[in-house]
């Protein structure tokens, strides 16, 4: 290292000279393929991992700035560098040629601000900004920064066009120079305390991209080697320490595994850990901080409040073990906290405090109860969930209030359950790959599969393999109310699924989950549905119904309407009112008689032979049809006089859709008998319903006694998730949403009305219906707003309508989205 690879301090003329520099140098660096680019950095990196005295003198400086032990530095410089070349750039590549429009706009300078004891994280935002063509300053606040200025030089051997669009500083700064240089920058990544961004915030407001102390987690679940689980966990404690930008780890142990023991052996290997990477010493602030915190947690084991302490004094780590489950904060350098955690409910109770700054949660788990604490760390915030032992790789996500897309490229997400390794291998090469299993493997149900490869699915969108996002107007054909992987159904599952999964389930034992949802139903209910039988979807409700209206009235014969659609096992395809899907599979349930739709004068055809008439209070599938308002109240008069059971199918109108709690409540002339349940009511577990009133549900119960069962129908999991979504059904008042927000879109819809052959928009709250003047222009319509990552489809027996069913949650601006889309896809 000589004294001309410092970085210099800069006077206010030399600063625009640098500016005027990189910009000349960024166009030249824009002017090169992506794929090029990105390959040269790949050559950097190889050049580093290749040159052993390159990386001991890059390790050396690093410690130098930081007090840590330089083998430390120079193993976790090289696991960047190697995870750099490795798989963020090529997958830049990727995303970028797969779809040009996903890097929209590169920024034209990113200035990286690194703070004390972050210089090895330049490569991050260094890499990716050349990757994506702009120019980079790494602005270093503190210490002598030789790192940067090495990286910048490395960058110049390796390609002068490379190495002229990047510069390192050291910054004795003052306001106006500042200014200056926030001024021109389109984004600022600030590596530092959180007073650093908030400064940075003042001057660059959204630009920048936050990588504050945030809080890192350990959870332990399970532990096959408590010495090797403790070995990777202390080498997490001190990657982390080092990189200084993460508090260290809260570790948070299961009450089945023996904390204390644990503990030990993190002591053990922490102290091992010191030996083979000494710290060289803390900062006055940070030994300070570690010194007190010793002391306070001493003064708490000797109160009782904290069950034991390990290191500490004279030493620079610690272990404490604690009795209360809420977290204390944990200052920065090697001082762990072991907490008691009981399953996923006591864990997200642990980590709600750190919500908001929780970045990385290392997760030791059996296969079985993994799912559900990772929903649990999720639903906490943590942005990354991966292996313990594994958290030392390059952060991810530590943006906070970056926009998409290029904020993306700035930091790599590996979280766990989202997109894995092998997800995200799969965003080109594999994808095709996987795409072929599906056909071979998997039955299709048409000739030309959609094959979106699913990754992922929250809120409103829904993740594809190869990284396109999709705002889902379909909500899994209505499914999803409260949108995708709502944090509360989740939660409700993981602590369900911990308890018990599936027992015998109908109507025999008395199950929690089942009695609450049900009851909760009738609530809900008028006097004469109270009752409740639970299946597994919808299809299967409206063969219990059938099977009741048959058995209760002790006739026969069925009436449906024509374009009604109940499901496709063979009673509800009897009903359904499509000739073209019953007929391959006839003999079907008879008699089954379909009336026209909406015609009141038909109804004289129901008679006093029929048990039954079947309807759905507005046809979706059908194409969004809904009757004029005299409609259902004849139908309901005409059961009366003859004596037939009137069973409303609300598998799509029923929890909401429609504006009210069900479709019925617009006609309040026209109250079922039966009700039938299913898409939303599990919360995205499949989950169906028949309701009734107690008297004619009783009539299952005998002669034959078990006359009609299910295995899984009601299954307890599906029940704690339907109970969940309907929480939040009711505490967000999404039915009233609906109608509200159902308005807007479909005024938005009308608007549009006579372009692209668009002739007009039907429905009711948040079930609508775009109707077209030919089927091609609707198939034409829905492609177009796939291309433009919008979700929608056709309805099964109209196929000039496309169908809207988007969760009651949807956002008032992803409806503009939405709106702005349909404007582009219909020319
Ligand atoms: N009833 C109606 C009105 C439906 O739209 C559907 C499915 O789309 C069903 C019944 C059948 O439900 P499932 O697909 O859960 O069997």
């Amino acid at each position: 290292m000589t004294p001309n690879d410092r970085a210099e301090a800069l006077a206010p003329e030399q600063v625009a000279d640098l500016l005027e520099r990189l910009a000349a140098a960024r166009s030249a660096l824009a002017a090169w393929p992506l794929g090029e680019r990105a390959l040269a950095l790949g050559r950097v990196a190889d050049l580093w991992l290749g040159d052993e005295a390159r990386l001991a003198a890059a390790a050396e400086a690093i410690a130098a700035e930081t007090g840590y032990a330089p083998p430390m530095v120079a193993e976790l410089l090289e696991a960047t560098l190697r995870q750099w070349r490795a798989k963020p750039l090529r997958e830049l590549i990727d995303v970028a040629l797969a779809d040009p429009h996903s890097i929209a706009t590169p920024p034209d300078l990113v200035v990286a601000v690194l703070a004390q004891n972050t210089p090895g994280l330049a490569i991050a935002p260094t890499f990716t900004a050349l990757a994506l063509g702009s120019a980079v300053l790494l602005k270093c606040s503190h210490g002598e920064a030789r790192f940067a200025p090495l990286l910048v030089r490395s960058l110049r051997e390796v390609d002068a066009t490379l190495g002229g669009a990047a510069a390192a500083r050291l910054w004795r700064g003052g306001d106006a120079l500042e200014a200056e240089v926030f001024a021109a920058a389109s984004r600022v990544v600030v590596y530092g305390p959180d007073a650093a961004i908030e400064r940075a915030r003042v001057r660059a407001g959204e630009r920048v991209i936050a990588c504050g102390p945030r809080v890192s987690a350990a959870v332990v679940a399970s532990l096959p080697n408590v010495d090797a689980l403790a070995r990777a966990l202390a080498r997490d404690v001190a990657f982390l320490d080092q990189r200084g930008c993460l508090s260290p780890q809260v570790v948070l142990v299961s009450s089945t595994i023996d904390c204390d023991r644990l503990a030990r052996a993190l002591a053990e290997a922490l102290e091992r850990l010191e030996r083979e990477w000494p710290r060289r010493s803390l900062s006055l602030v940070a030994s300070g901080a570690f010194r007190r915190a010793v002391d306070e947690a001493e003064a708490r084991v000797l109160a009782g409040e904290a069950r034991a302490l390990h290191g500490g004094v004279g030493r620079p780590w610690a272990v404490v073990v604690e009795e209360q489950e809420d977290l204390l904060p944990s200052p920065l350098d090697r001082f762990v906290r072991l907490h008691p955690f009981r399953g996923p409910d006591g864990l997200s109770r642990a980590l709600a405090p750190l919500r908001g700054r929780l970045e990385c949660i290392g997760l030791a788990a059996d296969p079985g109860e993994r799912a559900a604490l990772a929903e649990a760390c999720r639903a906490a915030g943590a942005s990354r969930i991966c292996g313990i032992g594994a958290m030392q790789d390059p952060p991810a996500d530590w943006h906070a209030g970056a926009r998409r897309p290029v904020s993306e490229y700035l930091s790599w997400s590996t979280e766990e359950g989202a997109r894995t390794d092998a997800e995200t291998a799969s965003a080109k090469g594999a994808k095709g790959e996987r795409f072929l299993r599906f056909v071979r493997f998997v039955a299709q149900t048409s000739a030309t599969p959609r094959g979106i490869e699913v990754v992922r699915a929250r809120g409103s969108w829904v993740e594809a393999a190869d990284g396109r996002r999709y705002l889902d107007l379909l909500a899994g054909i209505g499914v999803a109310a409260i949108g995708h992987a709502h944090p509360r159904v989740a939660a409700a599952v993981a602590a369900q699924a911990t308890r018990f999964t599936h027992v015998m389930v109908y109507g025999e034992d008395v199950l929690a989950p089942q009695v609450d949802l049900a009851e909760r139903l009738a609530s809900l209910l008028p006097p004469s549905l109270q009752t409740t039988y639970f299946t597994n979807s919808g299809a299967e409700a409206i063969e219990g119904a059938l099977k009741l209206v048959r058995k209760a009235t002790g006739r026969a014969r069925v009436v449906a309407f024509e374009g009604a659609y109940h499901g496709d096992t063979t009673g509800a395809l009897a009903l359904g009112g499509n000739p073209f899907y019953r007929e391959p599979y006839r003999p079907l349930v008879e008699p089954v008689e379909h009336l026209p739709w909406d015609d009141a004068a038909a109804l004289d055809r129901i008679d006093a032979s029929t048990a039954a008439v079947f309807v759905e209070p507005v046809q979706a599938e059908g194409g969004v049809r809904v009757p004029s308002p005299e409609f259902l109240p004849r139908l309901r008069r005409r059961c009366s006089e003859v004596g037939a059971l009137l069973v409303f199918d609300e598998v799509v109108t029923g929890l909401g859709r429609t504006g009210r709690w069900f479709g019925f409540e617009h006609w309040p002339a026209a109250m079922p008998d039966v009700l039938v349940l299913a898409k939303p009511l599990g919360g995205g577990l499949p989950l169906g319903a028949f309701v009734s009133s107690h008297e004619i549900l009783r009539v299952l119960a005998d002669d034959p006694p078990l006359g009609h069962v299910t295995t899984f129908g009601g299954n307890p999991v599906a029940c704690a998730a339907g109970l969940a979504s309907l929480g939040v059904l009711a505490e967000e008042d999404l039915p009233a949403r609906a109608a509200r927000v159902g308005e807007r879109f479909r005024a938005g819809i009308a608007r549009l009305a006579g372009r692209g052959r668009l002739v007009a928009v039907r429905g009711i709250g948040l079930l609508l219906g775009l109707e077209f003047d030919e089927a091609e222009a609707t198939a034409a319509f829905v492609a177009a707003c796939r291309e433009r990552g919008v979700l929608l489809g056709w309805t099964l027996h109209h196929d000039r309508v496309v169908r809207l069913a988007p969760p009651l949650t949807i956002a008032e601006d992803e409806i503009e989205l939405a709106l702005a889309v349909f404007a582009e896809a219909l020319g």
